[in-house]
This record gives structure tokens, sequence and C-alpha cells, in this order.
């Protein structure tokens, strides 16, 4: 779709604010996604970049469509294996590219079957990406990060202690989810709907996706292609701590799912829990959700609400909460608070949850409570964060 469709007169936003995000956010750029010898990664190109660097070694247009099978549907990291390609070419390609994957440097399984990477990328860099497996069926959702820390310090964040040190690239973002998949043994990928433990993909790691819209971008519609992985966007969400500028974009480009981390109701505390609710309050989240495209009754938005104890847990704020997103289609998430070493915060009462769910579903929202998963190993909502920081600050 394009971007001019998108409705944003309400919001009084300027497409020079997106640019402005958009610059900023590129100073934060990976490294290329090349081996010291020169060899370049073909995960995370785009189809048209792969027909690019196939054309400039004087392949034929034909063989992107084969390439791109062998890496996203088949899996394959080894040029040899491509078995509908002839040895010749199959060490042409060797000369001069690669089929990366991060390294899986730590993974940990916790005693609920949540299983946490460590992934380390060629740089050095290091972040976390989850498995967290359905308790009742065979499935489960891949959390993945989409930065090495975070610009942003929602104050019972964990990652939000941890600098941005970088963003991730469409290589790192796709590679993360293609590395799980090689752990758990799953490819080929499947055709049409056959289940898969490793079946949706959640982008609610470390990082705010939306500042750094481009590279996540790239890498979901690799996920998305349907000769290749082919994830619908129905199986990928992308969670925000409400970066309105983008939601627009990413609406109306990606139609992937949305979360919005709201975790308050009153602007005065989501200024202080969000900092990012001083540029934009809840008026405009709100108003970019109501305009969010590809929500409906059957695709609805979540709202993240994260449990603290005294904090905004009364039946004041889910009355508040119930007012504001009126409306909207929409379910909250309710998380009670993960906690981490040196976090000043409280999970709130069983009963305080219960009270504010039941205040939610009265008013006809869908208000599951999720329970926390991989605790054991700091695998769980808002505990993860690595040990990378940032040599020296960008230019
Ligand atoms: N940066 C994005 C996505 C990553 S966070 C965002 O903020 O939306 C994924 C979810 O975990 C967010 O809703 C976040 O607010 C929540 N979260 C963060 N710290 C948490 C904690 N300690 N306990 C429970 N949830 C937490
Ligand atoms: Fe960043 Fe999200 Fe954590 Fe806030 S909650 S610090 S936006 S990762």
């Amino acid at each position: 779709m394009d971007i001019s469709q998108v409705d944003i007169s309400q919001s009084g936003l300027t497409e020079a604010e997106r640019v402005r995000i958009l610059a900023k956010t590129a100073r934060f750029n990976p490294p290329p996604a090349q081996l010291a010898d020169g060899r370049r990664d073909l995960v995370g190109m785009s189809r048209a970049e792969l027909a690019g660097e196939l054309a400039a070694i004087g392949e034929k247009p034909f063989r992107t469509k084969q390439v791109w099978h062998w890496i996203y549907h088949q899996g394959v990291t080894d040029f040899s294996r491509m078995s509908s390609i002839a040895r010749p070419l199959q060490e042409k390609l060797a000369e001069h590219f690669v089929i990366g994957r991060p390294e899986a440097a730590v993974v940990q399984t916790s005693s609920d079957e949540t299983r946490k990477f460590l992934f380390r990328f060629r740089d050095g860099q290091e972040a976390e990406t989850v498995y967290i497996p359905d308790a009742q069926e065979d499935r489960g959702a891949v959390c993945i990060s989409s930065q090495v820390g975070c610009t942003l310090s929602c104050r019972f964040c964990h990652t939000g202690t941890q600098a941005l040190v970088r963003n991730l690239g469409a290589a790192e973002i796709v590679g993360q989810f293609m590395a799980a998949r090689d752990n758990y043994g799953e490819w080929p990928s499947p055709r049409g709907e056959t289940p898969r433990l490793l079946s949706t993909i959640v982008l609610m790691g470390m990082g705010e996706p939306l500042y750094n819209y481009e590279n996540v971008a790239k890498a979901m519609t690799i996920v998305m292609d349907n000769e290749g992985i082919a994830l619908s966007r129905r199986r990928i969400t992308l969670s925000t701590s409400g970066v309105v500028p983008m939601m627009d974009r990413a609406g109306a480009e990606l139609g992937v799912n949305l979360a919005v981390s709201l975790h308050a109701v009153r602007d005065e505390l989501r200024d202080e829990l969000v900092p990012l609710n001083r540029k934009y309050p809840l008026a405009e989240l709100i108003a970019a959700c109501r305009r969010y495209p590809a929500a409906s009754n059957a695709r609805r938005i979540t709202f993240e609400y994260v449990m603290l104890k005294g904090l905004n847990d009364s039946p004041e704020d889910a009355r508040e909460l119930v007012r504001l997103i009126a409306g909207i289609p929409a379910k909250v998430n309710l998380i009670p608070f993960n906690p981490w070493p040196g976090s000043a915060y409280e999970t709130s009462s069983g009963n305080a949850i219960d009270r504010f769910a039941k205040i939610v579903m009265d008013a006809g929202f869908s208000s599951p409570v999720r329970s926390p998963r991989g605790r054991d190993i700091l695998a769980a909502c808002g505990q993860l964060r690595t040990d990378s920081r940032r040599e020296r600050p960008a230019a």
C-alpha cells in the first residue's frame, strides 16, 4: 500500500518526523553483512538485491528464485547442498557468498521448556532470542530482538538499563529465527498450515522495533515471502512502546499484528514508566491505534499492560483503560511484572490482577493474564539483557 494513502491528518504528525527518526536510526546501523575475506552474506538481502548480486557474477535472473528457495525454504547453509544447481555454480557461489547464521553462544532451556538463545553476531555484539512453546499445543512463538540494547529506558524493563549499542541488520533479525529453526530441526519450511513448533514471530525481544524500522521491515518481508519461510502476516506481531509516526508506516507497509506497550492510562504515570510518552502522549498513541489498518475484529490490537503493585493496578485504572480503548478492536494482555536483578517494582497480587482483568473483560475486551515463562533463566518479558556495550559514541 502507498504510504500516502494513510490518513495521518488527525495526528498533525508530518513526514518530516518520520524522516528525522529514520536518519537518527541510521546512525546505529550494523556493519555490512560481510566476512573479512570479502564474501557477502546472502541472508537478509531482499529478492531484488539477491538478483543484483547474482547478475553481478554473470548469472541469469531465474537463479534468484532457485537460490532463494534453498536458503529460505530448505534452510541450507552450504551451497554444496543445493542439488538443483550444478557443481561449478555451487563453487562459484561459495567463492563470493556465504549463507550466514548468528552463532548460538549460549542456549538455556527453562524448566517450563522455554528456550533462550544468546546469539553472537560477526562483530561480537550479542542479543537474546526466546522460543516460548505453547503450553497446550505443539506450536509456539519465537521472540526476536531488533536492537542490541534500547534507546528507551522504560523503568520496569531490564533491556532498558542497557544503552543502545546498535541496530540489528535484516540478516541478524531473520537469522535469529533461522538459527532457532536450525536448533529445532525445522527445515524445510512447511507448505500451507502444516503445524510447526516455531509457528509465530513476536518482535518483543530486546529493543524498540520501530526505532529500527528499515531493517525490521526488510526482515519481515523476507520472512513473509511465499517462496521461502512463508509466515503469514497474521503470525507476526510487532510490539512497540509507542513510536507513533512509525506505527502508520508499519501498518501500511507490513500489515502485521500490532501490540502496544500501554502500561498506564494517565499521561502523568506513563511519562514516568514509559518515558517515550513525553514525546508521543496517550491521546496520540490511541489515535494511531484507531487508524492502524490491520486492526479488525479478527485481528485485534493487543495492549500490553504490565501489572505493577500499587502503581497501575487499581479498579480505577482498569475503568480508565476501558474508556481509553473503547471502540478499538483490541485485547488487553496483562503481564505480571517480571523482576530482574536490581529492579525496583513488585508484581501485583493475584487478587488485584483478577479484579483488573474482570473489569476489562466485563467491558467486552478479552483480558488474558500472561503466565510468566522462562523466569528461571531470565527469559521472560522484560528480562533480556546482554553485556554488549558501545565502544565509541556514534558520530
Ligand atoms: N520495545 C518493545 C518490544 C519489547 S518489550 C516494547 O516496549 O513494546 C516486550 C514487552 O515486555 C513490552 O510490553 C514491555 O513493556 C514488557 N516488559 C518490559 N519489562 C517487563 C517486565 N519486567 N515485566 C513484564 N513485562 C515487561
Ligand atoms: Fe526498550 Fe521496550 Fe524495554 Fe521500553 S520496554 S526499554 S522500549 S525494550
